[in-house]
């Protein structure tokens, strides 16, 4: 029998989780991929279907699953993670932050696998305190649009504690702040995917407002080498991973503009209803804990994304 540890990633068709996937892979584990595909791709996962240590399922772990392998980790990814997502499927999105982060927990208990949520940095809401720290509760709209995804992980992230302390589950907690890189979806509807395609078109830049809310943008890369440190570090509450680099969405428009040698000309278009007005991850936990700090800059992972987009325009 293989001493090979087996990790379920749950949405490990969708943008993280198929980094994390190669990821592990890469490095001599087995995975099972398991996602339903309503905001995943097979594309992502393609090239590791070759791999006898891949295994893709076609499930919503918002319904129950009987796994027959052993599972020594899991990681929850499964969830669609954009506001034009969840505003397309608001049951889903709740399903599977509550339900389905439940099945999950469950899979974690009966094969006494160690589990990580993925979380996010909307459970602070439209933030009163900035940067954000781990202690802060958050400032969170229950009944507005992006409560769907805001309360389901704020659910998830409590019912992950409960079986942490009823349980006794070796359990992780992150927070995802904005995170970008090839891969992503041309019509995910975030920012950083909308204003590239927007830029390599030639078509008019959708600034929502008027572009001063501000975001912090991490390459995938580089919260991929903080999850799975995380994963082996004895730690239970939950951890801020982004990269700290704040700035405007005007002025991100204007750098992709730049970056990309487009004549694009930026047009205003509404703010979005709840849209937070700034996003900064204090990270000095992670820091801490991780001995991890993010490398990509800014500049440097929008030119990586902006070829990619280019190649599959
Ligand atoms: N945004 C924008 N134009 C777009 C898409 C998004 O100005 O075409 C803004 C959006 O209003 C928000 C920020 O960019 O202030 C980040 O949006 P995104 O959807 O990427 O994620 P969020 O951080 O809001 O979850």
């Amino acid at each position: 029998m293989s001493n090979k540890k087996t990790f379920l990633v749950t949405g490990g068709a969708g943008f993280i989780g198929s980094y994390l996937c190669e990821r592990l892979i890469r490095e001599d584990k087995k995975v099972i991929c398991l996602d339903n595909l309503i905001t995943g791709h097979m594309e992502n996962v393609k090239r590791l279907k070759s791999f006898k240590d891949f295994k893709f399922i076609k499930h919503d772990i918002s319904r129950p699953v009987i796994l027959k392998e052993r599972i020594d980790y899991i990681l929850h990814f499964a969830s669609p993670a954009s506001p034009i997502d969840y505003l397309n499927f608001p049951i889903q999105t709740l399903k599977v932050g509550s339900l389905g982060t439940h099945n999950a927990l469950g899979i974690a208990k009966a094969k006494k696998a160690k589990f990580l949520l993925a979380s996010t940095s909307e459970t602070y809401g439209d933030p009163k305190e900035h940067p954000q720290k781990e202690t802060y509760w958050g400032h969170v709209n229950t009944i507005g649009p992006r409560g769907v995804y805001d309360e389901a992980k704020r659910f998830a992230e409590a019912i992950t504690m409960a079986y942490h302390r009823y349980h006794k589950l070796d359990t992780r907690i992150i927070r995802i702040f904005n995170t970008y890189g090839p891969r992503m979806r041309m019509q995910d509807g975030r920012v950083i995917p909308n204003f590239i395609t927007q830029a390599l078109r030639g078509k008019p830049i959708t600034v929502y407002g008027r572009g001063t809310q501000t975001r912090s943008f991490c390459f995938v890369d580089d919260l991929v080498e903080a999850i799975l440190r995380l994963v082996e570090v004895d730690f239970h509450e939950p951890v801020n991973l982004g990269n700290p680099n704040e700035m405007t969405v005007l002025s991100l428009a204007k750098l992709i503009i730049s970056l990309s040698k487009s004549k694009s000309k930026i047009i205003y278009n509404d703010l979005p209803i709840d849209d937070p007005k700034q996003r900064q991850p204090d990270i000095s936990r992670a820091k801490k804990l991780l001995k991890w700090t993010p490398k990509v800059a800014l500049e440097s992972g929008l030119l990586t994304t902006i070829t990619w987009f280019r190649e599959n325009i």
